[in-house]
């Protein structure tokens, strides 16, 4: 992978225009693993978000009439563009969100394919008629909603900021993404580089960043600027409460992809090598920061002993270092502060009784190696909170009765997995766990561009996701 290492000046997109911050504020965006500058981005607040909704605004009337062909045209051009830039989009997530090779690829292999499918999106059927007592002839029309405001994080940065912006533009509605500041470019500046190149009219899609800590102002002008119709949001279930909060006192819906603790149940009668792959895979893909991974493994008891030691042995040959080189598993956490949260809660299950199986160290440059404990205790924080890194719990279950009240045992609900080579039995407790989704016979990382995903309890609502999102980001009218 050839990676370019030229530090660029970026700067954000409104009303088809590339500017800079209002006040002219600028903030570093910096290599996680290196601690390199990799661009200088604008550095937005509240006047530069409400420029760029009133952009949105303006361009909103003609975009929802544009024809179908036209809409599609753009998505199925933003595709190619996509996957000729595959390179470049690749080395920056790795240098701007400590990607390795391998995350980066499954980024770019969903990508493309979410764009194809939303070049669909126009020709859906966007009403019924329905039969009228009054002689009537009644119609049910789905119409673009006007602004959808889109908040995306750092973590997988180009899926889930190009989940935020594909089906609210594809249905005739205009876009401000706000990207994660962790992410300012290959999750934000990259799509008005792209779209604009694939020839969406200006002001359809606006992309503002701000520096660290900063989101504030952007997020208080989403909650209450009349002309933002639809919020929607990945992140942080703390952020996330704290937004709709603020959102349903402005009566703006919603949609909240939250936090996971996500448990992977693995039974008895499991083929062991898969389920140690699948395992290790869902655990410490994106070193553990991915909102589906798996966060606690249950094992049944006559297979406990033998899966834990070989998962053991696996989680220590996963490398840990440079994302940039191809061969590494385990890159670097997102910044300083993540690592620290990540030490400060395995210390703090170890205090209270847990025992670390394998990993357990802080490996340099932001990195933590991939980790496995045992006996967390149910009030550590490891137990209780999402931790994102790449730390995994194994917990020995009973039964599968067992094994599904342990995996219902969180305030959270995202995915889920169970693990068995009986898909009847895989099928019927599945209907038991308390998640938005969850894979029979595999691990809980998974998405694909037409399925509807989110999650329920404290991992959010509202769907993403293929007719789902007809539903969230257009309005149903009865003429
Ligand atoms: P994480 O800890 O994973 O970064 P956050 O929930 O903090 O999760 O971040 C997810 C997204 O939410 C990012 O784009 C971030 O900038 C944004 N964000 C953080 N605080 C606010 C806020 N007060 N209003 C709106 N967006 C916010």
């Amino acid at each position: 992978m050839a990676v370019a290492t030229e530090v660029r000046e970026v700067k954000q997109f409104i009303g088809g225009e590339w500017v800079d911050a209002a006040d002219g504020a600028t903030f570093e965006d910096k290599d996680p693993f290196t601690g390199e500058t990799v661009a200088v981005v604008p550095a937005s607040g509240g006047a530069d978000a409400a420029r760029a909704i009133e952009a949105a605004a303006a361009a909103f009337p003609a975009w929802a009439e544009t024809p179908p062909a036209a809409r599609q045209a753009v998505f199925l051009k933003a595709a190619d563009i996509l996957e000729r830039r595959q390179d470049e989009v690749v080395s920056l997530l790795a240098r701007e969100t400590g990607c390795t090779f391998g995350f980066g690829m499954f980024q770019m292999h969903f990508v493309p394919g979410l764009f194809r499918q939303a070049a669909a999106t126009p020709y859906q059927p966007i009403g019924t008629v329905i039969p009228s007592d009054a002689g009537a002839f009644a119609m049910g029309i789905r119409r673009p909603v006007g602004v959808v405001a889109a908040i995306a994080p750092w973590n997988a940065a180009l899926i889930l900021s190009a989940r935020s912006l594909a089906a609210p533009l594809a249905l005739g509605n205009t876009v401000v993404l706000k990207p994660s500041e962790w992410s300012p470019w290959v999750g934000g500046l990259l799509w008005g580089e792209i779209f604009a190149e694939a020839g969406l009219p200006e002001g359809v899609l606006n992309v503002i960043t701000h520096a660290p800590g900063q989101a504030g102002p952007i997020g208080d002008t989403f909650t209450t600027h009349p002309a933002v119709r639809r919020i929607n949001f990945t992140g942080s279930t703390a952020t996330g409460r704290r937004l709709a909060e603020a959102a349903g006192r402005n009566l703006k819906r919603v949609v909240l992809e939250l936090g996971g603790y996500n448990p992977l149940i693995v039974l008895s009668d499991a083929d062991l090598e898969y389920a140690v792959n699948a395992t290790a895979f869902g655990a410490f893909l994106h070193q553990g920061q991915i909102c589906m991974s798996a966060r606690k493994v249950l094992v049944e008891r006559p297979v406990a002993d033998e899966f834990t030691k070989r998962l053991a042995e696996k989680t220590r040959t996963l490398k840990a270092g440079d994302p940039k080189e191809p061969d590494t598993i385990i890159g670097p956490l997102i910044n300083e502060d993540a690592l620290a949260t990540v030490k400060s809660r395995v210390d703090e299950a170890v205090q209270k009784g847990a025992k670390v199986l394998a990993g357990g160290e802080d490996a340099g440059n932001n990195t933590y190696r991939a980790t496995l404990v045992a006996d967390v205790p149910d009030d550590a924080e490891l137990a209780t909170h999402e931790t994102f890194g790449p730390v995994l719990a194994v917990e020995v279950v009973d039964s599968a009765d067992h094994a599904v009240e342990r995996a219902n045992a969180t305030a959270y609900g995202l995915s889920a997995g169970i693990i068995t080579q009986d898909a009847d039995r895989g099928l019927a407790l599945a209907q038991r766990i308390e998640s938005g989704i969850v894979h029979v016979n595999d691990q809980p990382v998974g998405d694909e561009p037409q399925m509807p995903f989110g999650g329920v309890k404290d991992s959010g609502w509202g769907r993403f996701g293929g007719q789902a999102a007809m539903d969230e980001f257009t309005e149903l009218r009865w003429v």
